[in-house]
């Protein structure tokens, strides 16, 4: 297919310095868990990005010093030229495809908690550390700002001879040194790097001079800035001094990479922000201060908004770090007209979950994320089988329609059987819910291409018992019958139950998704899961006119989507809701009308109005059919799929329904040995 002219544009090169990008698809640097631990799947997830067409792939936020130590987490690390090696896995990964490879060099100073090296944090001032319970940081004094330099120097060198096109400075989300030199809020020195702006920024301009004194000529010298925090006067903003920063330093770097801090800000999910380009009104300004190109990003993944960003002089290159984490072919997509088979991102921050938890990196639309070097995945290809087999996959939740997409991409034909009335399972039930309607596109992705499939039936309205199965006759069953929210208490607190009466009034939310609204009166949402659900449906269910209690045996709103960098956003929606939150306290026995509450600490009991108690503790998996299928002949392949083998994340069931189609067919004893492969700690040195 011929892609439309009117996205000529992003193919354009683009000039970065001394290297040329081959077209305008940028994936700025971020993190994937993989780092200096896992070099080898660094460079396979980085190379696949190069393959699927974007012209830049940078890796993630690089230690450049033992004094900048993010242990546990695996970033990038280039203390000495020891590290030099297994970057270079990822530049020549990334240049057999005709791209550039970036470095964000990096010193993280009081965000470096140093728990391997248990060297000194340094920061402008001496300083609590940002992240962590380590010591406290230290202010740099003039001998610390030499060496700075000199290791940022020894660095570029390094990640030149690595073999880097881009090399970067990086002053942004509150993580590294030189952006803490620049806010006032950490840096109120009364020498020449603090105080005025001038001085503040005048680490940055140190180490972009000394950078492009090093590498300049052969490597490029990117700028990451964030030009705004989003947290309006009080703040740096884009229209006040992170303007002054561009034009003071405007055509000192090679690049401008543009965002805004924190983290928090520059990755929101849909859930909090549904608009993609939300970053763009901060740095519209930043192309007519200099000449010099500029990348931004904003969840971008209509080719239509890239190529208007281009074309009216905001962007020159369309920056990316999710968006190509879900579709790490989608410029080639756009490059070859297929835009509808653009997997899009969903914003749902599970990528930035698995770093946070120190983890290789997961998604949930694309299962291939993370698994390219360790099970040789790759997300447009799939192995056929070797003759064509009939399948029949039970149940069109994530990993059902993910299982069948699969299999029939691999040339099975395909029966898909859907008790409900509709496709899709959880992922249609939760993007019903207040914020989560990207969510559907988990949904619409693979629905497109199953229904553009002519070795694909599927039916509807037909709830399968395993004598219909039989009676199907297809020999290979996957079966994706998924999982219900528990309505006995029963979860990681009352791990037998609550004791209910029998005329007190429970819900579920299973039944919220299908529909059933609470009875007028109190409502408690009782969350023991501690996932992101059961704030959801206080949000939901907040706008409904009912006094709303939120109680949770957690410390504080949905822990788990602090991971997502939500957490403060869940529990400050829910305070302004006007929604009650109780802390720290467990539902031990319902009774109608009332909640009886023990705290987690004391013990100490209290009772708490409630018509209505909505549990949101476990979930049960769904194995009736899989159960009565066990053993019955003329089955070739049984197998249980997604939730149904443990209720977990959308992403894992979709992770679940991909690995069952890729294995069937292999060897067992293989599929078990993926799960042996990693990479070892070489005894040298
Ligand atoms: P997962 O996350 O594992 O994909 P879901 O709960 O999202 O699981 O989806 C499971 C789907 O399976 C639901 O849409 C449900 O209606 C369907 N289902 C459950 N039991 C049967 C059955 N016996 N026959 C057909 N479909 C079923
Ligand atoms: Fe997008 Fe979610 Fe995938 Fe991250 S995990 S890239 S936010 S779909």
């Amino acid at each position: 297919m011929k892609r439309a002219d009117a996205y000529d544009v992003l193919f354009e090169p683009v000039r970065i310095g001394p290297v040329t990008a081959r077209n305008r698809f940028y994936q700025v640097p971020h993190c994937n868990g993989m780092g200096h631990l896992r070099p080898r799947a660094e460079a396979a997830l980085r190379g696949m990005k190069a393959e699927g067409g974007w012209g830049v792939v940078c890796n993630q936020e690089t230690e450049i010093h033992p004094t900048s130590d993010l242990a546990p987490y695996a970033e990038g690390r280039l203390w000495d030229d020891r590290d030099v090696p297994a970057l270079r896995l990822m530049t020549e990964a990334v240049h057999r495809h005709g791209s550039l490879a970036g470095i964000e060099l990096a010193h993280n100073g009081n965000h470096a908690p140093n728990l391997l090296t248990r060297a000194r944090a340094l920061a402008p001032v001496d300083t609590i550390l940002e992240a962590g319970f380590a010591p406290q940081a230290r202010a740099m004094d003039k001998q610390d700002l030499r060496n700075l330099r000199h290791w940022h120097r020894n660095a570029a060198r390094r990640a030149r001879d690595a073999g880097f096109d881009i090399i970067y400075v990086y002053a942004g989300h509150y993580m590294t040194v030189a952006h803490q030199f620049l806010l006032p809020q950490y840096n109120d020195r009364s020498d020449e790097y603090g105080g005025s702006l001038e001085n503040r920024v005048r680490l940055t301009r140190e180490l972009l001079e000394d950078t492009l004194d090093v590498v300049g000529g052969e490597s490029a010298v990117a700028f990451r800035f964030a030009i705004d925090e989003m947290l309006g006067a009080d703040a740096m903003q884009a229209e006040e001094e992170g303007r002054a920063v561009v034009e003071l330093l405007a055509e000192l770097p090679d690049l401008w990479d543009v965002n805004v801090a924190g983290w928090k800000n520059d990755s929101q999910t849909t859930r909090f922000q549904a608009e993609d380009s939300y970053q763009t009104r901060y740095l519209e300004f930043v192309k007519k201060i200099t000449s010099k190109p500029v990348v931004g990003v904003g969840r971008f993944t209509s080719p239509d908004t890239m190529a208007a960003l281009v074309r009216r002089g905001v962007l020159d290159l369309i920056g990316a770090a999710r968006p190509s984490i879900a579709d790490p072919f989608l410029p080639k997509k756009i490059e070859e007209g297929r835009i509808d088979e653009i997997r899009e991102c969903i914003g749902c921050n599970i990528c930035v979950s698995a770093d946070m938890q120190g983890v290789p990196i997961r998604c949930t639309q694309n299962p291939t994320m993370g698994e390219e070097w360790r099970r040789g995945w790759h997300p447009e290809e799939i192995e056929s089988t070797a003759d064509e087999q009939a399948a029949l996959v039970v149940g069109s939740g994530p990993a059902g329609l993910e299982c069948a997409m699969q299999l029939a991409r691999r040339g099975c034909h395909v029966t898909l059987a859907e008790a409900g009335r509709e496709l899709g399972g959880r992922v249609r039930r939760e993007a019903g819910l207040t914020g989560l309607s990207a969510w559907v596109r988990v949904m619409d992705y693979r629905l497109n291409d199953l229904r553009q499939r002519t070795n694909v039936d599927i039916f509807l309205d037909s709830e399968l018992g395993a004598e219909d199965v039989l009676e199907l006759g297809v020999p290979n069953v996957f079966v994706a019958t998924g999982s219900r929210w528990r309505r006995d208490g029963r979860g990681r607190t009352a791990r037998h139950g609550i004791e209910i009466a029998a005329d007190a009034t429970i819900l579920t939310p299973d039944d919220i998704m299908d529909g059933t609204q609470p009875v007028p009166g109190p409502l408690v949402i009782y969350d023991d899961e501690h996932g992101y659900l059961a704030g959801v449906l206080a949000e939901q269910l907040a706008g409904s006119g009912h006094s709303i209690t939120f109680v949770t045996t957690a410390h504080l709103v949905s822990p788990f989507t602090e991971f997502t960098l939500e957490q403060e956003r869940v529990q400050k929606s829910l305070i302004e809701k006007g929604v009650t939150i109780v802390t720290a306290q467990a539902v031990e026995r319902i009774e109608k009308g009332v909640c009886h509450l023990a705290c987690v600490y004391s013990g100490r009991q209290t009772r708490l109005e409630a018509t209505t108690t909505l549990l949101v503790t476990q979930r049960e998996r769904v194995l009736s059919l899989y159960d009565a299928l066990l053993g019955q002949a003329g089955l070739s392949h049984l197998e249980l799929i997604g939730d149904a083998t443990g209720p977990g994340l959308i992403a894992d069931a979709v992770y679940s329904g991909h690995k069952a189609a890729r294995d069937f067919g292999r060897d067992r004893d293989a599929v078990e040995m993926d799960f042996f492969r990693r990479e070892t700690t070489a005894l040298v040195g």
